[in-house]
């Protein structure tokens, strides 16, 4: 950095700019898309008390971003605003009788990590849930599920700190109002609170297992297994999940994209005179859920690469980063998707993937 006048205020000024700079964080390790954008100010948290004292410390911050394992934002710029890096671990069994145990485990922790533990305890509930990538903490957030499960079925209850005043609060699993891929936590209290643990309820036995969504079954088969238990299940899944999703370490992904899009049954039948073989999945209060991976492929996204980022070749609802993607190019691509299913189909599909900032 070079310095022309020499006056004291402006090497006050350098060196404030050089602190700055070394206390910028790049965030492409914290992303699983794997884009590159800086954060002005990277704190990591390791327990609640830490938190609150920060945040009664500097409590004219602008509001900050709660970061878990980053799989499922998409960093559109640098961030000036603080990133909050949730490590707070620990995981312990707070409570159990005879058929039930509830587990609470730290925000930071990572998830499958939670569900290997809950396994080798012989807890049921969360097999189905198995690999899916990131934190507990954020679990509740948009109501983690796969293969016929939500995290909404064995929720009890999330603690979290108020970000504006620091305060510690409780919320029961009615409280999170978890729905399909959302919860409270996306919408009145977006943005509010840092979920610091949560609890999850299992079963220690009578176990009901989940096997008719996907190819559990027929992996199970596959692999001799008549009589499964809650092991098998998790394992079913973690290779069915191995052999179908793009694995983040090689290739930058967030998972889905998009939501499956809800529309009004009237609607969905009418598009299924159009498309017999279009999947629909008749919902509560007369409306239907539609496979919106069905709805991307119809357009011919699927294995369509443009410039660095593209729709995955077996999986149409997975942006990928093929290396050196920027969230605006993800971006524009996945707003082109969204147009071509408007344009074909009748029917808008949403992100499922938190756009930062
Ligand atoms: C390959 C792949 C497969 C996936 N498969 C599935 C799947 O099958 N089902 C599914 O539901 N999801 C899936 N996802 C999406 C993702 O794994 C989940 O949404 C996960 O819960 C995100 O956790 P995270 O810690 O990475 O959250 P982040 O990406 O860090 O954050 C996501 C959002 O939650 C907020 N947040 C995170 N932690 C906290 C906290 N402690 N307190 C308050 N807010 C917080 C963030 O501010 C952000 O808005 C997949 C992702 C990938 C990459």
């Amino acid at each position: 950095m070079y310095c022309k006048q020499q006056s004291p205020n402006c090497w006050r000024t350098c060196i404030f700019a050089a602190l700055k700079l070394f206390a910028m964080q790049n965030l492409r390790p914290y992303n699983t898309f794997g884009i590159e954008a800086w954060a002005a100010s990277f704190i990591e948290i390791n327990d609640a008390t830490e938190l609150r004292r920060y945040l009664v410390k500097h409590n004219k911050h602008a509001q900050p971003l709660v970061l878990g394992g980053g799989s499922n934002i998409l960093l559109m710029d640098d961030l000036q605003v603080p990133v909050f890096k949730n490590n707070i671990l620990g995981k312990k069994i707070v409570w159990e009788d005879a058929d039930a145990a509830i587990v609470e485990v730290g925000g930071g922790e990572n998830w499958h990590g939670l569900v290997l533990w809950c396994l080798e305890l012989g807890l049921g509930g969360i097999e189905n849930l198995s690999l899916i990538p990131g934190t507990a903490g954020a679990a509740p957030i948009q109501n983690i599920g796969a293969y016929g499960v939500e995290i909404k079925e064995v929720l009890h209850s999330v603690e979290a700190v108020e970000l504006a005043s620091g305060r510690l609060r409780q919320f029961s699993a009615s409280d999170c109002r978890l729905g399909y891929r959302d919860s409270f936590f996306k919408n009145e209290g977006k943005g509010r609170f840092f979920i610091t643990s949560i609890q999850l309820k299992l079963s220690k036995r009578d176990h009901r297992l989940r096997l008719d969504y996907g190819d559990i079954r027929r992996r199970l088969e596959e692999t001799g297994i008549t009589h499964p238990d809650i092991c098998a299940v998790s394992e079913a899944v973690t290779h069915i999940r191995q052999s179908k999703l793009p694995d983040p370490t090689r290739m930058g992904n967030a998972g889905s994209f998009f939501k499956n899009p809800i529309v009004p049954l009237e609607k969905a039948l009418r598009l299924r005179e159009l498309w017999p073989n279009m999947p629909l999945y008749e919902q509560p209060n007369q409306q239907a859920k539609l496979a919106a991976g069905w709805l991307i492929e119809q357009c011919g996204w699927k294995g369509k690469r443009v410039g660095n980022v593209g729709c995955h070749e077996k999986q149409a609802l997975v942006l990928v980063n093929y290396g050196g993607a920027t969230g605006r190019e993800v971006w524009a691509l996945a707003t082109d998707i969204g147009a071509s299913v408007a344009q074909k189909f009748g029917v808008e599909i949403a992100p499922e993937v938190n756009l930062w900032p």
